[in-house]
């Protein structure tokens, strides 16, 4: 049985781990923290825009384990919000046991609170990676999902410093890329200006916090729209968020939130003696990140370069997946990259013929539109996802994006994927 080591437990990683041992493969899924998901445990926002579409791809490819979920989990279903149409929204504070049973039940092995610090190689194979504490575990095949986030010395240096955000590097030490160890040169994802990487583009206000009116709203309706008073309005942010497709004049005009468990304010930051200003949020305080009044973690620092199927170039048996393969926003970006990644990785360790998925299907376009304009001169200022932005704009224009089921399904038949990711390969 081939062994295969994923690092790094976000959604892209999981996702991974998922499709591996789905392909047959024995799984170790290795997470820094004490928890897997990364930055998905204070995300939530899925289906929007041409997220529906991937989804509904990944679902005929049998890869849907996570979607079903989510869908499970959601708070709120088909809500429409500046920008973004038929939204669901995942209840972040529940999302990760569910997802670690999943995994469970699959037979992968997941340790937690172990971060790999060195990797040991020959030629272009990675032979095993070292974890804190010196052990030395070895696979087949490696998958580096160790995102792009941090750790505290970047955000000091790239954004307003470190914030106390989901990803505590203080409490579980720093993020290690094992691309960057393997001696790969990685690229960083600039800011509209030019300057290296993107400050995430929202926070959490805990909502016992908010009035009893606003957060009823909340409750009943997922999303709350308030006005901005014109003396705290804070358009220059706009350009340095990570998430472009929100990066429109309505949010910086509107205090826009969501609820996803926490009231999910979707701007980067905002001081909270401002924020008080508004009707409402008068004793409104930060769940995420705790230093949400003064900035954000910042994120694309660190992308490793890889082909189409996620090798990751210049290495023989390491492929990559969510933000370290791709200047990518999402849950579902990081899923469907992960799911290849996973797949093909246990294809590498039988010596099979890699999957590539065609530019037919919106997950295949979009990993190759994305690795083909990161190579452009401004191509590593965007920002690429299903719900927004130039890949949302392609997928419209293209025909890709579509929210009619049968006709998803329909695509992906055709292209003899389907239930590809529940086929055994072993
Ligand atoms: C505040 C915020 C809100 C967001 N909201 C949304 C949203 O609503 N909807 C949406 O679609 N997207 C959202 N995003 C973006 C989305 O969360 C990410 O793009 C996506 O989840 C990235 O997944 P990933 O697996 O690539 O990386 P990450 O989530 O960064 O996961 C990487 C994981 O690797 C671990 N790791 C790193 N180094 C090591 C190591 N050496 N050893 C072991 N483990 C390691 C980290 O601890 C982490 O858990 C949000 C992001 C942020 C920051």
């Amino acid at each position: 049985m081939p062994k295969i080591i994923v690092v790094g437990g976000g959604w892209s990683g999981c996702a991974a781990a998922l499709s591996a041992a789905k392909a047959g493969a024995e799984v170790l899924l290795l997470e820094r923290t004490d928890m897997l998901l990364g930055t998905g445990l204070v995300g939530g926002i899925f289906r929007n825009n041409g997220r529906y579409t991937a989804a509904e791809e990944s679902i005929a490819m049998g890869g849907g384990d996570f979607f079903t979920a989510m869908d499970q989990n959601s708070r709120h279903e088909c809500i429409n919000f500046p920008g973004h149409k038929h939204a669901s929204l995942y209840d972040v504070s529940k999302m990760e046991p569910i997802i670690k049973n999943i995994l469970k039940s699959y037979g992968v092995c997941i340790k937690t609170k172990t971060r790999v610090n060195h990797i040991v190689k020959y030629a272009r194979n990675l032979k095993s990676v070292i974890i804190d504490g010196g052990d030395e575990l070895e696979a087949d095949v490696f998958v580096d999902a160790t995102g792009t986030a941090g750790p505290m010395g970047n955000c000091l240096e790239y954004g307003n410093g470190c914030s106390m955000c989901i990803l505590r590097c203080p409490s579980f030490g720093p993020r290690v890329s094992i691309c960057h160890k393997a001696g790969v040169n990685e690229f960083f994802g600039h800011k509209a200006d030019g300057s290296i990487g993107a400050m995430s583009g929202s926070c959490k206000i805990n909502k016992d916090s908010l009035s009893d009116e606003v957060r009823e709203e909340l409750d009943r309706e997922g999303v709350v729209i308030l006005k901005v008073p014109e003396k705290i309005k804070r358009t220059s942010s706009l350009n340095k968020k990570a998430c472009s497709q929100y990066a429109l004049p309505e949010f910086a005009d509107n205090l826009i939130l969501l609820d996803t468990g926490h009231a999910k304010l979707m701007t980067s930051y905002f001081p909270i003696e401002d924020l008080r200003t508004i009707k409402g949020l008068e004793k409104a305080r930060y769940e995420d990140p705790y230093a949400g009044g003064i900035g954000n973690s910042v994120r694309y620092l660190g992308i490793a370069p890889s082909n189409h199927c996620l090798l990751v170039n210049g290495l023989e048996n390491v492929f990559c997946a969510g933000e370290k393969s791709a200047i990518l926003v999402g849950h579902t970006e990081a899923i469907i990259t992960g799911l290849l990644a996973g797949n093909n990785a246990v294809r590498c360790a039988l010596d099979m013929k890699y999957l590539e998925l065609p530019r037919t299907v919106a997950v295949g376009d979009f990993i190759a539109f994305v690795h083909e304009k990161m190579l452009e001169t401004d191509g590593l200022k965007l920002r690429y996802t299903f719900s927004g932005s130039v890949y949302f704009e392609r997928m419209q224009v293209s025909g890709l994006y579509s929210v009619n089921d049968l006709e998803i399904k329909a695509r992906i038949k055709e292209n003899n994927l389907t239930d590809i990711y529940n086929t055994c390969l072993v």
